[in-house]
């Protein structure tokens, strides 16, 4: 059932002053709504108009939770635009603030019995590990190997990985890393954790080949130490080598022992437990905190209570919601990580001279969106309800069970790759605007915030909650739906939209430290 003729609109918090039009086309100047207010302007589907009447510099509060100021006077039924905002200082984050926080318990199955019946077809590693898929993958210690890396792939794609049923995939795993950077810079231990994170996602198969070039400064003894990498045969230094041909066959000889060792693998019957799932938005709007997140958020908690590992990032996106994430910590020496993680991100964008009103994007401002506490407040729902248990660095792997924050930048192509270097094996993406990212090394699952975008990108979007706010479905439903989903994702057994079409980025390894 369809309710587009009579106005809807949401407002998600008793405190709130404004409320969104969910409308699909918008509303019109002069609508009358239920409340008998009438509104003073056309507003844009997923805009906020104001519920009274607000005197310059009051807050505008949604979510329960001021998100700006207006900068002149608002009339009950206006609609509340970017322009028309301002926001101040974000909240002082430090070690006294983290302890005056009280650990608050908010999670929605805290009196539920953990689940324990739910299975997934995935392929387990040696190292306990378990991936979604069962790929090759061929790393690098410099970016200057990639070209070659390339080409092997192509031909491995093409002449080896037919005879090797079971093996979905061969991927170069690309960076700008290695050389011409100053190696042991401050913050260099970011993109050179990353990339030898990288190579153990565990839908690799704990197997491993390592192109070098043979004089950058990032070196494979470097990459094999700290990558416990025993067997130096899989390494394989371009200039050892006569001409490029060579290079090619000996990369290939090298990728087809592994693909023997891959084939043999089987998808066998893991519990949920096994997941490792990344939760991210890109292209997000004003519905995204109200549909998507909250949906993807339900699918969280339902991770968490089967004893998956779930973590969710994008630090831009959740500092000013720092003070909600904080109440959902109970150990401290947690909640101090989070604030180190979150205040050297502050310094980050110091150093650049731009802070974090540089987010919203130019799409996010006309899908509704004003300011960044808006986003963030949107943003933070997709990570559920439950506790946090662990804060991770960027490219750190996971270490437990439950919800963990990972921080990365909010970027989508950064953001995916510094998780699938965390161990992420499948990603939940929810975006209002539509986004084509996509990732080769774990599958990526759509969660469209609106119906509109779900109709016109009917064969790119996964699942839409935009039912949410169009009253078809509840977020529960929708929240199963994408729970179910991921299990049959991770099976193997459904492949999502952008895979079908084959839709892959390159990766992007986060690197804040200078290069030379
Ligand atoms: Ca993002």
């Amino acid at each position: 059932m369809r309710y587009l003729d009579i106005p809807r609109y949401i407002k998600i918090n008793e405190k709130d002053n404004v409320a969104i039009v969910v409308n699909d086309e918008g509303m019109k100047k002069g609508t009358i709504l239920a409340n008998m207010l009438e509104l003073q302007d056309n507003v844009p589907f997923g805009h906020k108009f104001a519920l009274k009447d607000l005197k310059k510099d009051d807050p505008v509060i949604r979510y329960g939770e001021i998100i700006g100021y207006v900068n002149q006077e608002v009339n009950k039924g206006q609609w509340i635009h970017e322009k028309m905002l301002y926001i101040k200082e974000p909240i002082k984050l430090s070690k006294e603030f983290g302890k005056s926080i009280n650990f608050k318990e908010s999670y929605r199955f805290k009196d539920h019995l953990p689940i324990k019946d739910r299975f997934f077809l995935g392929y387990r590693n040696k190292d306990g590990t378990v991936g979604t898929k069962n790929m090759l993958a061929i790393g690098m210690t410099v970016q200057c190997a990639e070209g070659v890396v390339n080409a092997a792939v192509e031909k491995i794609k093409k002449e080896l990985l037919p005879k090797y049923q079971n093996v979905d995939d061969v991927v170069a795993l690309n960076h700008l890393y290695g050389c011409g950077v100053a190696i042991n810079a401050k913050n260099s231990e970011i993109p050179k954790r990353t990339i030898r994170n990288l190579m153990d996602n565990p839908n690799f198969g704990n197997e491993r080949l390592i192109v070098s070039l043979g004089c950058e400064k990032f070196t494979p003894e470097d990459a094999l130490d700290i990558c416990n990498i025993h067997d130096k045969d899989n390494i394989l230094v371009l200039q050892e080598y006569n001409g490029f041909s060579s290079m090619i066959a000996a990369i290939c000889k090298k990728a087809e022992k592994i693909l023997q060792k891959l084939n043999l693998r089987k998808r066998e019957k893991c519990p949920v437990s096994e997941l490792v799932v990344g939760l991210q938005c890109g292209g997000s709007d004003a519905l995204s905190g109200v549909t998507a997140n909250p949906a993807i958020g339900y699918a969280a908690d339902l991770l968490v209570l089967s004893g998956a590992k779930v973590m969710f990032s994008e630090v831009t996106e959740v500092r000013d919601a720092a003070h909600l994430l904080l109440k959902r910590i109970k150990d401290l020496s947690v909640r101090e990580k989070l604030i180190d993680e979150l205040l050297w991100y502050d310094n980050y964008l110091d150093e650049g001279e731009v802070d974090r009103s540089a987010n919203p994007s130019p799409g996010n401002k006309k899908g509704g969106l004003a300011t960044i506490i808006e986003k963030a407040l949107g943003s933070i729902a997709k990570s559920g309800t439950s506790e946090i248990v662990d804060v991770i660095s960027p490219g750190e792997k996971i270490r437990k069970s439950g919800l963990t924050y990972a921080a990365t930048p909010a970027n989508d192509f950064v953001c995916g790759t510094q998780q699938l270097a965390s161990g992420m094996t499948l990603e939940v993406f929810s975006t209002g605007r539509g986004t084509t990212y996509n990732l080769r090394q774990a599958p990526v699952i759509k969660v469209s915030t609106n119906n509109n975008l779900s109709n016109k990108w009917f064969d790119l979007i996964d699942v839409n909650a935009g039912t949410i706010a169009s009253g078809e479905k509840t977020i529960k439903e929708v929240g199963e739906e994408i729970y179910e989903l991921i299990i049959k994702v991770a099976s193997g057994e459904v492949k999502t939209c952008a895979d079908k079409y084959q839709l892959y980025n390159q990766l992007a390894v986060f690197n804040p430290a200078p290069i030379t």
